[in-house]
């Protein structure tokens, strides 16, 4: 199975769900089967104990779980069907572990961050990635995972830290990792500092961006020139940077994403080719 991590830099709410969502969508016209989890990491065990004035609206899943609206989107992008299992927060993980705790799984081990609740995370998204979610029933080729928050955040570290352990679990040819930055346009001029910092920092951590997604909160289009520098100070190649603007619907960022070359990119990235995928739709 193919695991796509969106992570996310700079500012939250600069529509990596979108991206998550639209990316998931790409491929699934490709003929694969895309699922999707959500990472929130809040102490809360969902959404539903939550004000919809500080958190926005919550969104409700079919077995009843409240959760975040990206979880919306993905089902409405991906025409799935989600479970509140498709949503992991940072009380759901530690309510696993203190639970297997109790019941002495650990075998007298002192119980910790690392490896106990790490590994908990990833025995969670491969087990959740696995579940079928559309009338097919079959298991899906792709899943997303989008992590909330932004990199270098407190709240997000274990979730980091799972996910870098998960790319040598899983295997490089299995995961990929988009980032989405911020790049501020100052009077014309499009920053690339906060991007290379938040890159800088994603490395520190252990993982590598296989694309850098540039949000640019203004209709202007990423400019040859920034995605250069990009390129230059983030070392990843010109085609690893992409560029997603303010549009009039968010249902046109596949298209937008689309036009940079994703799906190319993912295929040979992930070779995503060698999955079986119906003759018609190659
Ligand atoms: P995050 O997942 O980073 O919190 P979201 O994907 O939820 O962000 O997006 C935050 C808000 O920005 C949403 O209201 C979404 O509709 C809007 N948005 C995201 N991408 C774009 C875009 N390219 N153009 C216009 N609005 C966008």
């Amino acid at each position: 199975r193919k695991y796509i991590l969106v992570s996310g830099g700079v500012v939250s709410g600069i529509g990596k769900g979108v991206i998550a969502s639209s990316t998931g969508l790409l491929l699934k016209t490709t003929g694969l089967k895309v699922t999707s989890i959500k990472i929130d990491p809040y102490m809360n065990i969902d959404a539903g104990t939550m004000s919809p004035h500080e958190h926005g609206e919550v969104y409700v899943l079919n077995d009843g779980g409240e959760v975040d609206l990206d979880l919306g989107n993905y089902e409405r992008y991906l025409n799935v069907t989600l479970a509140r299992d498709h949503n992991i927060t940072t009380g759901k993980i530690y309510r696993t572990v203190i639970e297997s705790e109790r019941k002495g799984s650990y075998l007298g081990k002192t119980v910790q961050i690392v490896p106990h609740l790490t590994t908990a995370i990833q025995d969670w998204v491969e087990c959740v990635a696995k579940i079928p979610v559309d009338e097919s029933d079959e298991e899906p080729d792709v899943c997303i995972v989008e992590l909330g928050g932004t990199v270098g955040d407190i709240e997000s570290a274990p979730f980091i830290e799972a996910m870098r352990q998960f790319q040598f679990r899983v295997g490089h040819e299995n995961f990929a990792l988009i980032h989405v930055s911020l790049v501020p346009d100052m009077h014309g001029e499009q920053k690339t500092k906060p991007t290379q910092a938040t890159v800088r920092d994603l490395r520190g951590l252990g993982l590598l961006p296989d694309l850098v997604a540039c949000r640019l909160i203004s209709g202007v289009p990423l400019k040859a020139e920034t995605k250069s520098k990009i390129s230059m100070f983030c070392h990843v190649g010109e085609g690893q940077v992409v560029g997603v603007h303010d549009v009039s619907s968010v249902y046109h960022v596949p298209l937008l994403l689309e036009s940079q070359g994703i799906i190319q990119y993912f295929q040979k990235r992930l070779d995503l080719t060698s999955l079986h995928i119906p003759p018609a739709l190659v």
